[in-house]
């Protein structure tokens, strides 16, 4: 994610939300033995996302949106494994009238307690068997506004919606298990008026008129995280063009958005091949952008394979779009706390362009950032611990993320340091990680203790002054 403002849009606000969101306990694992699966994953800032208890494998969405009434009418079908027994479980879905709810093809019932939505199937669900739910739902999409203050989800444009869900917009829209580490591949026919273009992950499979209106298809086959699903919709253009054998689908607002943003989405093919060769092949099928007029968002997004952009972004928003497609997208996040995990190496990816592009060194913007006073708030929230969800997108955990990137490239050099990001991609492509992961390869990868160092970068409230 990139906000243009980002250094005031996340400092708004949200300072109640905060106090709302953790006071929410973490959910007491249901424990061993327990039929039950749990209302959250236990994640620090968002202890509700997700659930336990079983891995969703697939999504299927079948959406039939009509932006007049602001109405969506859909059926989802989620194939998942039961990881224990199951007499119980949740998904998570906000809003919506729920019209039948199957579990292996029988009717279940169903209560909802906020955003999470719990089933109880006709009979209790074996360790291990692969299952499906179908829940057929209508009613207006919901937008979520987060503790810091932004606004995410469905949001509706004057011609259709622009559909982003970092961290918590998902379940505005479809039912899930939000979290980032229950990853799965999606299956979308979205269903618009005619002369309306609906865009979601992954590679286009088919466009069909009818009596109905125009139902797109679309299919990432790659694990993804329910936050970088997307179904952006309105008028659009939309080209194709391919970098090797993958397909670019860019789609941009014709008559909203100022001519010339084909040419920056053009640039994708130059920044994909580069960071291909950088960090290791592009991790997906399909690629491409979607350039819309959502003022009221104020952020671009990297929805896996199909970054979003609110307006015309510049080139180096392209650049840090597009390099979260490894890491952030593929190489996924386990906690939100990790947050610099994907946006400290999105603005290191930045800076390591511009360095081979004939533009200032990354050593160079490091001393930029670096240039911040000690007495700065700046340094007050280290990226690995900002002190909660409303300040998830703050600036420390972006530049101050990069810095530590390069400050570690300078302390263990060149050859150790780009083995190291190909080797972390390598190794954790289409997964899950954690700070704790990184700092165990750049040790591997050093040859030394890093300990002392990541501690300074990553965890301490004050502007680091030897490392
Ligand atoms: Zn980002």
């Amino acid at each position: 994610m990139l906000s243009a403002a980002r250094l005031s849009r996340h400092v708004l606000g949200g300072a109640v939300a905060v106090v709302a969101a953790l006071a929410v306990a973490a959910p007491a694992d249901a424990g061993h033995g327990s039929t039950v699966g749990s209302p959250g994953l236990g994640d620090p800032y968002f202890p509700l996302a997700g659930n336990g208890g079983y891995d969703v494998r697939h999504y299927a969405l079948d959406l039939d949106y009509v932006r007049a009434g602001n109405h969506l009418d859909a059926t989802a079908v989620i194939t998942a494994r039961a990881t224990r027994v199951l007499t119980r479980f949740d998904l998570d879905l906000r809003g919506f009238t729920i019209g039948s709810l199957r579990v292996d093809g029988a009717p279940a019932r169903f209560t909802r307690d906020g955003q999470e939505l719990i089933v109880t199937p006709r009979r209790p669900l074996r360790a291990g068997h692969t299952f499906t739910v179908r829940i057929d739902y209508s009613g207006e999409p919901t937008e979520v506004v987060d503790p810091d203050g932004s606004s995410e989800g469905w949001v509706t444009t004057g011609d259709g919606a622009f559909v982003v869900n970092e961290p918590q917009g998902a379940p505005g829209w479809f039912p899930a298990n939000d979290n980032p580490r229950d990853k799965a591949t999606f299956d979308f026919a979205i269903t618009v008026p005619k002369g309306i273009t609906a865009i979601a992950n992954g590679r286009l499979v088919s466009r069909r008129d009818h009596k109905g209106g125009t139902t797109w298809k679309w299919r990432e086959d790659s694990p993804m995280a329910p936050y970088l699903a997307t179904a952006t919709n309105g008028v659009f253009e939309l080209r194709v063009s391919r970098v090797g054998r993958i397909p670019l689908y860019h789609a941009v607002d014709p008559v909203e958005v100022p001519s010339g943003a084909f040419d920056v989405l053009a640039t994708e093919a130059e920044v994909i091949t580069f960071f291909s060769d950088l960090y290791g092949p592009y991790p997906f099928t399909s690629g491409g952008g979607v350039v819309d007029h959502a003022p009221e968002v104020g952020y671009a997004l990297e929805s896996q394979t199909r970054s979003q952009y609110d307006s015309t972004p510049g080139a180096s928003t392209v650049v840090h779009e597009l390099s979260h497609q490894w890491f952030g997208d593929s190489v996924s996040l386990t906690v939100w706390p990790d947050i610099w995990l994907n946006e400290g190496f999105a603005v290191w990816s930045e800076w390591i362009y511009d360095e081979r592009h004939g533009g200032p060194t990354a050593q160079e913007s490091f001393d930029a950032a670096y240039a911040r006073p000690a007495t700065s708030t700046f340094w007050q929230r280290p990226p690995a611990d900002v002190g909660g969800p409303a300040f998830l997108f703050s600036s420390p955990v972006y530049d101050r993320g990069a810095m530590t990137l390069q400050a570690l490239r300078t302390k263990i050099g060149d050859r150790a340091f780009f083995g190291l990001l190909r080797e972390w991609y390598a190794k954790n492509r289409n997964g899950n990680v954690t700070t704790a992961d990184f700092v165990r390869l750049s040790e591997k990868r050093g040859g030394r203790d890093l300990h002392a160092f990541f501690d300074t970068w990553l965890y301490q409230p004050t502007k680091p002054t030897t490392w």
